[in-house]
């Protein structure tokens, strides 16, 4: 028989912002369902109904589609198999729950939090495995549909036989589980809600689910749910649980280790492309090789299953820039453009993006062509041009520097020969001033272009003259909302609060 059309799904519970672990997971799932030609869905997950909000169910399907994932069926899409969100589909779950208590595969409890309180506590004096002990699975159904009808409340328990639950994990192998470590497990609770292990494998189930990929912290949950695959006679899907993600410090990765959700990272500027390459290394490698660099289009190609490690994967800050770097340096010059003009707007240092404003747009382009080889996350930027809009406070050892005598020399020659200056500054024409002003005064090398320096930019670091003065020569013919000073207008600035 051919294999059926390889069927995955991302199950989200949009009781949070999308961090970085299911990230992955969509991620591998998405990758999975590409290099199969299979098909890869959204669905859900929001039974909890205290926790669930709309506006995490948004704000994960934004992110999912700014990381580049997309998907065939899902919520506002539909599809086949809809609704694809759970607190839409309670009617399906309540009828398979009538199928299983009409086959006996499950029952109704009545026992009371404290009776199973009770239960516990002697299992735990006798140091016998806290499990429920199966009581009301001897109730006659007559019986039980008859206080039932009455009103009593109960749950439903499916009914577990005493094998051993196995099923097949891509990533880890063979596994099994002693079926009374499961023992007869809550399907319904007495509100009448439906738990997560019951109504994940119906849906899974029911949308054809073919592999179930997702984080290891489900593997504990894996032989429940495959007692219900079980129950209903269902065959299992194949299962891959991803290892956990770690912090430097070899805990799992959390808040504590700074900001760890998709949303953040989008905000600092890491690049889409960047955080792809980098979640997808992050617990799976290509074949022979070291390779660290992938395309979407690579990652699509390389990526199997069989090559994700059990062994828990640590996330790390610097390879994360490094492929950010990697990707800034790929990324297509309007691209960049695009995501990095609002930390520039947000400082009002840029009116808002408009295409039509040339003038602009090239200049800032040369801009980012100048800075960007010098960040990490695309947020760096406006620090790092900050020069062009904010002339820096001159620090108290720079201003011991300009005061000294050879530097006042400097800056009398300096700011004489720019005042006597007509029209703009070329870095020619910029040139030819310093080796006057060298001749003149006898300073060369730091003595001459530190003091400089200082009084153009206020640090006596930065970038070179040559690329520095065209930016704000021309910068400062621009209508900005923040005003580029030019090197005369520096100067000026210069003698009027420092000199
Ligand atoms: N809603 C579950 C979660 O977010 C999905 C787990 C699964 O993929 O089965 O963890």
């Amino acid at each position: 028989m051919l294999n059926p059309t390889p069927r995955v799904r991302f199950a989200p519970s949009p009781t949070g912002l999308l961090h970085v672990g299911n990230a992955r997971t969509a991620l591998y799932n998405w990758l999975f369902a590409r290099h199969t030609g299979g098909e890869f869905l959204l669905r859900i997950e929001d039974t909890d109904v205290e926790r669930s909000e709309a506006r995490y169910e948004a704000q994960l399907i934004e992110d999912l589609r700014w990381l580049g994932l997309d998907w065939t069926e899902g919520p506002q899409i539909g599809g086949p198999y809809a609704p694809y969100r759970q607190s839409e589909r309670l009617e399906i779950y309540q009828q398979h729950t009538e199928q299983l208590l009409g086959e006996d595969k499950a029952y109704r409890c009545f026992c009371t939090a404290e009776e199973l309180e009770q239960e516990r506590q002697l299992a735990l004096r006798e140091q016998r495995a806290q499990v429920y002990s199966g009581k009301c699975r001897a109730l006659a159904a007559n019986q039980a549909q008859t206080r039932a009808a009455a009103g009593e409340t109960f749950a439903v328990r499916l009914a577990v036989p005493d094998a051993p639950l196995r099923f097949h994990d891509i990533v880890r192998g063979d596994v099994e589980f002693a079926g009374e470590t499961v023992s007869d497990f809550i399907l319904v609770r007495s509100s009448g809600m439906p738990v997560y292990n019951y109504v994940v494998t119906i849906d899974d189930a029911l949308m054809r689910i073919t592999h179930v990929i997702r984080g290891d912290d489900h593997i504990s949950n894996t032989p429940r749910q495959v007692a219900i695959y079980q129950a209903f006679g269902w065959s299992l899907p194949e299962f891959a649980h991803l290892s956990t993600i770690l912090g430097s410090d070899r805990e799992r990765l959390s808040k504590r280790h700074g900001a760890t959700s998709i949303a953040s990272f989008r905000e600092m500027g890491i690049l889409p492309q960047a955080l792809a390459n980098y979640l997808a290394l992050l617990g799976w490698g290509a074949e022979g090789g070291t390779r660290e660099t992938f395309t979407r289009e690579e990652l699509i190609a390389e990526f199997k299953l069989e090559r994700v490690t059990p062994s828990p994967a640590v996330f790390d800050w610097d390879k994360l820039h490094w492929l950010n770097r990697h990707a800034i340096k790929q990324a297509p010059p309007a691209e960049l453009r695009q995501l990095a003009w609002p930390y520039f707007t947000a400082r009002q240092w840029l009116p808002p993006l408009s295409p039509e404003d040339a003038a602009v747009v090239q200049w800032f382009a040369r801009v980012l062509d100048l800075f960007l080889p010098a960040v990490d996350q695309l947020q760096q930027l406006p620090e790092k041009a900050a020069a062009l809009w904010n002339l820096a406070p001159v620090t108290q050892e720079d201003a011991a520097l300009l005061a000294s005598e050879a530097g006042e020399r400097v800056v009398r020659a300096f700011t004489a020969k720019i005042r006597a200056e007509a029209g703009a500054m070329t870095p020619q024409r910029f040139k030819e001033l310093m080796n006057e002003v060298k001749a003149e005064t006898g300073a060369k090398g730091k003595d001459l272009f530190h003091p400089v320096r200082i009084i153009l930019t206020g640090a006596h670091s930065g970038p070179e003259f040559d690329k520095l003065i065209p930016l704000l020569e021309e910068g400062s013919q621009l209508d900005l909302p923040t005003h580029v000073l030019s090197v005369r207008e520096r100067v000026e600035a210069f003698s009027a609060t420092v000199l």
